[in-house]
């Protein structure tokens, strides 16, 4: 019988946590092949999660239900990066407390990867709906840059959840950068991964954790992981700068020796040359900063979560949890 490890970050989740549960379990009725562990990251919340996790731990069956608990709020990239290197099981996946991401899909993705060959299964938001407008806009427009301008290919509405083998989790974990990017990590590793779409749910209880600039910056930073692109573009747009100085420079000099040497003209060329290329080296350091504050980040090798508890380890029967 193989296990599947469900991976659940939680932040201030918890309405969610016992509707979780009871929705794996009954989706589980149905896979008598398989058994499950659920994994609860809590990731600093601040509100009754990890009660109500701790509480589920004791009324569930043995072994079926762990939890690791943060030091404080480290985010749902280092909750997925904890979850990942704890697991144990045959197979791994990770979804949202909010039941966003239905539990169902797991039949399907577990026949993608035992019956089909595929190493991991990836769900795919295919509609939007109850999302607000503008948010739908920038997250496409996002997928379609950073697939152009990186080497990863992004699908649009790819998410978090996806169930994968072992050595997918391994190569996962086997990054160990600072800031992370989790779907962009799952893109670089390769591997044969099947897309399994669906609609968009709401969700279950409680709220969004992400506001509009937090996405924003989440954008920007999984763009800044994997994209060097911008660097590569300074150093075209030095050389074209030096070429049209050059022309220019030939234009003036012909342009002096026509008119005898009287060439007293150009405050408003002189003016706008400084003006524009003064803004375009200003941005360009900004743009380098934003790559020295990465390697800075990465070189203080900190560790990319602390834990305050956890039972991880600590059930003895966790190998095998339906005894
Ligand atoms: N989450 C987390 N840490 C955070 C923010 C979110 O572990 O700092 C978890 C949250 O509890 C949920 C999942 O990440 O299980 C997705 O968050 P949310 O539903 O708020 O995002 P959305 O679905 O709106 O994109
Ligand atoms: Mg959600």
């Amino acid at each position: 019988m193989k296990t599947v490890e469900i991976i659940v970050p939680c932040y201030n989740e918890e309405e969610c946590v016992e509707l979780f549960y009871t929705r794996v379990c009954e989706v589980f009725e149905n896979l008598p092949e398989h058994q499950f562990i659920i994994t609860y990251i809590d990731d600093g919340s601040k509100d009754a999660t990890l009660e109500k996790i701790k509480e589920l731990v004791r009324t569930a069956k043995k072994g079926r239900v762990q939890y690791l608990s943060f030091s404080r709020n480290f985010g749902k990239e280092a909750a997925i990066y904890a979850g990942l290197s704890k697991s144990t099981g045959d197979y791994v996946t990770i979804m949202d407390a909010d039941l966003q991401h239905p539990p169902e899909l797991l039949v399907d993705m577990l026949d993608a990867i035992e019956k089909e060959g595929y190493d991991c299964a990836s769900a795919r938001r295919i509609s939007r709906k109850g999302e607000p407008p503008i948010r739908s806009a920038f997250s496409k427009m996002f997928y379609r840059i950073i697939s152009k301008v990186t080497a990863i290919e992004l699908v649009p509405g790819s998410t978090d959840y996806r169930l994968m083998k072992r050595k997918v989790v391994e190569a996962v974990v086997s990054m160990p950068e600072y800031e992370r990017f989790t779907k962009g990590l799952y893109a670089w590793a390769g591997y044969k991964n099947k897309w399994i779409e669906y609609r968009n749910v709401e969700r279950a209880g409680g709220k969004s954790k992400w506001s509009f600039w937090g996405l924003l910056r989440y954008a920007y930073s999984g763009f800044i992981s994997f994209a060097t692109t911008p660097l590569r573009g300074v150093v075209y747009f030095g050389i074209l700068t030096v070429l049209v100085s050059i022309a220019s420079a030939i234009y003036i000099l012909i342009g002096a020796i026509n008119s005898g040497g009287d060439n007293r003209t150009g405050y408003a060329s002189i003016m706008i040359l400084i003006l524009f290329l003064g803004g375009v080296i200003i941005t360009i350091l900004g743009m380098i900063g934003e790559y020295l504050a990465r390697i800075y980040m990465e070189v203080k090798r900190r560790p990319i979560y602390f834990e305050r508890e956890s039972n991880i380890d600590k059930e003895v029967d966790k190998a095998k949890p339906e005894e």
